[in-house]
């Protein structure tokens, strides 16, 4: 007989990861073991509200029992061909994602990241063979307090010293203005511009929104100088805002997206350059590719998560319920809350500081039960996935008016 396995405590796990795993997050100290729809249970069996749902990838809950079942069904079929040979659920995603944006093309990679590199390059590409910019002299103007990854090239035009320092030399041909600055924009933008890049909403930046008509003007400015609109939706696209994209709270449609994060449904990783055919048309065979990008598995998940997008239910649940949490916010300006963004079921919400750090409000709310996770500074970010109940939510409100409070 062997003994039962010994479930390791929440203090034994922490410790054993802190010589062996990279010290590049600081996580919250509750060592999850599972999870269905909105909530998580550590290894201790204490339960908590998902108020984070992995920054917007679990938009849909912890194990969609939709995409459960697309993910089931194509484990047991096939699950990596690379892109050596086609698959048989490649169209199918790429047909259903250009359906769902209005846009003609898809480039199937894998993490946010990878899809903002893989728009650089396309972006540049265009420029030069399309828009006749100069050979190397492309620019692409992105705004600062931008969060687009972690790659050298992405942390070439970040605003964040954290995220940039010892990590040069950095990668030329980026112009940083100041974000919701259409002015600045205008000055920036020139002859050699091959994109402006920008995020509809900050979120890293503690979900920041653009006064209204900014994204118009992004539009019109980006078509006038003959330059590409690129908007990361990586973070605010795929229902969170209350809208599929966030861009159509300006009804404006950007000539490349990218998307990430939701588009793996919290299973695999997915991510997508979408375009018009004119952008993504520049890349021929040989010159830009991924061994994952576009794999059976990820495609059948990426499939499913758009069928659920298709119903326009989840829209309409983060609308509906972005006015529960925006008048729940409201309501706590000036006990404690000093400030907050919101769009759907999306908030940055600035503490007071003298009532502690984001990190020290996350932990307090930890021990209520609820996870949330900083920003920055006294910012909390709160972002449940879009299948929170009504009742849920107020409870997740009700516990940041307590801590508040205390
Ligand atoms: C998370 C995020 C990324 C990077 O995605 P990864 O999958 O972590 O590489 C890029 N842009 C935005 C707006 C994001 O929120």
């Amino acid at each position: 007989m062997t003994a039962p396995a010994r479930t390791r405590s929440t203090a034994e796990l922490i410790r054993a990861e802190e010589p062996v795993l990279a010290h590049n997050y600081h996580p919250l100290p509750v060592v999850v073991a599972r999870a269905e729809g909105t909530w998580v249970e550590d290894v201790e069996g204490r339960r908590y509200l998902d108020m984070l749902a992995g920054y917007s990838a679990l938009n849909f809950g912890h194990r969609n029992p939709v995409l459960i079942e697309a993910a089931h069904r194509q484990l047991d079929r096939l699950t990596l061909t690379s892109r050596a040979f086609h698959n048989d659920q490649l169209a199918e995603f790429a047909q259903s994602l250009a359906e769902l944006t209005g846009l003609d093309m898809v480039l199937p990679m894998n993490t946010g990241a990878e899809a903002v590199e893989s728009a650089v390059k396309v972006a540049r590409k265009w420029a030069y063979e399309v828009k006749g910019v100069p050979a190397d002299r492309a620019t692409i103007v992105v705004a600062a307090g931008n969060f687009h990854g972690r790659t050298t090239t992405i942390v070439s035009f970040s605003t964040d010293e954290t995220a940039r320092a010892g990590f040069g030399p950095f990668t030329p041909g980026f112009r940083i203005v100041p974000y919701n600055d259409l002015a600045a924009l205008e000055a920036a933008v020139d002859e050699t511009t091959a994109a402006v890049l920008i995020e509809p909403i900050q979120g890293e930046a503690g979900v920041v929104i653009p006064d209204e008509g900014y994204l118009t003007g992004v539009r019109e400015l980006t078509r006038r100088a003959g330059c590409l609109f690129v908007a990361d939706e990586i973070q605010s696209g795929l229902g969170r805002t209350g809208r599929t994209l966030a861009v159509e709270h300006e009804g404006v449609l950007p000539d490349a997206l990218l998307l990430g994060k939701a588009l793996g449904g919290g299973i695999v990783p997915v991510s997508a350059v979408v375009a018009r055919r004119e952008v993504l048309g520049v890349l021929r065979p040989g010159e830009h590719g991924s061994t994952f990008g576009g794999n059976p598995l990820a495609a059948a998940v990426g499939s499913a998560v758009v069928g659920l997008l298709k119903t326009g239910h989840f829209q309409l649940r983060a609308a509906e319920l972005g006015v529960v949490l925006r008048d729940g916010l409201t309501s706590l300006v000036g006990k404690g809350v000093v400030g907050f963004r919101s769009r759907g079921l999306w908030a940055g919400v600035d503490v007071d500081p003298a009532i502690g750090t984001g990190r020290e409000i996350s932990e307090r709310l930890m021990a209520e039960g609820i996870l949330v996770k900083d920003t920055h500074g006294s910012t909390i970010r709160l972002a449940p996935p879009l299948t929170i109940t009504e009742e849920e939510l107020r409870s997740a409100l009700g516990a940041l008016e307590k801590v508040l409070a205390a």
